[in-house]
């Protein structure tokens, strides 16, 4: 046995009283006395399969068919008076049942759950169509990614997910460790790592681009697909600690060119979905977010509006200004929260926004300086119902100017000797981003919670299986 007729194949047929064997889970049932309606559907696509089973009237063999019943059905594709182009005429005979679900206790019922409730049956809640549809375009959404940078001519680089340099915000690690954490073993009061599994302290990575950096300023251009790490305590609907991250890294590239590259791939991705899975984007659309299609239609069809942090808190002030209320304050130095994020994108754009040039000071350390010696050459990327979803830069080549940043946020010089000596050794203008997968997903399917859009969310206090 082995199925590779799905339905959504199956749905597009041609030929009439075509014998065929589906298999799938049971949806619905509506029983007459002579015959019974069955929905089933195979998680190939949102649309069910109308089956129509002809028996003999109190036949017992149909109180087993209830909604979560896995059957294998023979029988002839006809088409169909009803919704769908075609339906499978069978008879009881031809109905091989697998596995019961009892309608007293199977925790998905043919009415409409919460999403809420469907978090807490991780395990049974891909039989939805609404997390099909997601797990379907999240699938789809990644095939895009690398198409669009292997026919770019990129490099998928794998960076190690044991980190041992501590890239980005100090105390967001998980650290990974074999010491016995009810014996660890100390050093004149400190916790002797040498002893650790490998010697040193060892993190799961928060970002791959450092390593990325390594390969790019050897072979060109470079980018990683991977899992990431933090441990974010902060509970919201945009942050999970396991999230997986795009990160290009382009040799020979400034921020101009980190910019249009982050607009293609984004629009590229957007229109590939909106192509390749048509109809899971218009059930999300019509159960999910009513603005949707439009949305990403718009989103591919005009320029992202490009303006300098200093532009966004002028508009911001403005908006203040005129009546708008916002939770955290806006002040020329200060990180923008996602609300005024969301304000320039929604409210003032109308479109994604790409803004550059922030304050060194709320900045990682690898970014490139710009001239006023105050901003750097940053780039984030807005959208509307999220707020940022890539962030990147022109990277510091100079060695001189990254050994002063470096020492001026008080990092040990020592654990960064590997990336100062890139720039040592035939240092040239490199560029990148980070795109959040999760974010890319919330932004194609209009969900709203980004523990919704990835199979397993991790979150402070949630590791389910
Ligand atoms: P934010 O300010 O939204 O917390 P960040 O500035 O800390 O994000 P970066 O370090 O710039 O994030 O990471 C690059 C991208 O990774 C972000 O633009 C976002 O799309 C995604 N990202 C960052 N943190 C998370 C997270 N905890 N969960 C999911 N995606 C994330
Ligand atoms: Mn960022």
């Amino acid at each position: 046995m082995y199925n590779q007729n799905r339905i959504k194949n199956i749905l597009t047929m041609t030929a009439e009283h075509q014998k065929i064997t589906v298999y799938g889970w049971i949806r619905t049932k509506r029983e007459s006395k002579t015959f019974t309606f069955l929905e089933i559907n195979d998680g190939s696509c949102v649309t069910n399969l109308q089956v129509i089973v002809d028996h003999s009237e109190n036949d017992t063999r149909l109180r087993a068919l209830n909604t979560g019943a896995s059957v294998q059905i023979d029988g002839t594709i006809e088409p169909s008076q009803g919704k769908q182009p075609l339906e499978l005429h069978t008879t009881i005979d031809s109905v091989t049942l697998f596995g019961e679900a009892d309608g007293a206790t199977y925790p998905l019922q043919k009415k409409r759950h919460s999403l809420e409730y469907l978090r807490e049956i991780g395990h049974l809640r891909p039989r939805t169509n609404t997390i099909a549809a997601v797990m379907r375009i999240r699938s789809r959404a990644s095939f895009a990614i690398h198409n669009f940078f292997q026919s770019k001519g990129f490099y998928y680089i794998h960076t190690p997910l044991i980190s041992a340099s501590d890239c980005e915000g100090a105390g967001q690690m998980f650290q990974v460790t074999t010491l016995p954490l009810e014996k660890v073993p100390t050093e004149n009061g400190e916790v002797d790592y040498s002893k650790d599994f490998f010697g040193k302290k060892t993190s799961l990575t928060v970002s791959g681009q450092l390593e990325a950096e390594i390969y790019a300023t050897a072979m060109g251009n470079c980018y990683t697909f991977g899992p990431t790490f933090r441990a974010e305590h902060s509970n919201t609907t945009r942050h999970l600690a396991e999230f997986w991250m795009i990160e290009p890294e382009m040799a020979f590239c400034d921020i101009d060119g980190d910019m249009d590259t982050a607009e293609s791939l984004l629009k590229y991705v957007i229109k590939d979905v909106m192509d390749n899975c048509a109809d899971d984007l218009s059930f999300l659309n019509q159960w999910i977010d009513k603005g949707l299609l439009a949305r990403l239609q718009q989103i591919c069809e005009q320029p992202f509006a490009r303006i300098t942090y200093t532009q966004a808190i002028e508009e911001l002030e403005k908006a203040i200004k005129s009546g708008v209320k916002f939770e955290f304050p806006v002040k020329w130095g200060n990180d923008l929260q996602s609300e005024h994020e969301r304000y320039l994108t929604e409210n003032i754009y109308k479109c994604p926004v790409t803004v550059t040039g922030y304050p060194k000071e709320i900045k990682a350390f690898y970014m490139k300086l710009n001239d006023d010696k105050k901003t750097v050459r940053a780039m984030d990327i807005l959208v509307p119902g999220i707020g940022e979803i890539i962030g990147g830069s022109e990277r510091e080549e100079n060695y001189n100017i990254l050994l002063q940043r470096i020492n001026e946020l008080g990092l040990d010089e020592k654990d960064y000797s590997w990336y100062l000596e890139l720039r040592k050794f035939g240092t040239v203008p490199h560029a990148g981003f980070g795109l959040g997968f999760e974010r890319l997903i919330l932004l194609l399917t209009g969900m709203q919670n980004i523990r919704d859009v990835i199979p397993f969310p991790r979150t402070f206090k949630n590791a389910e299986f």
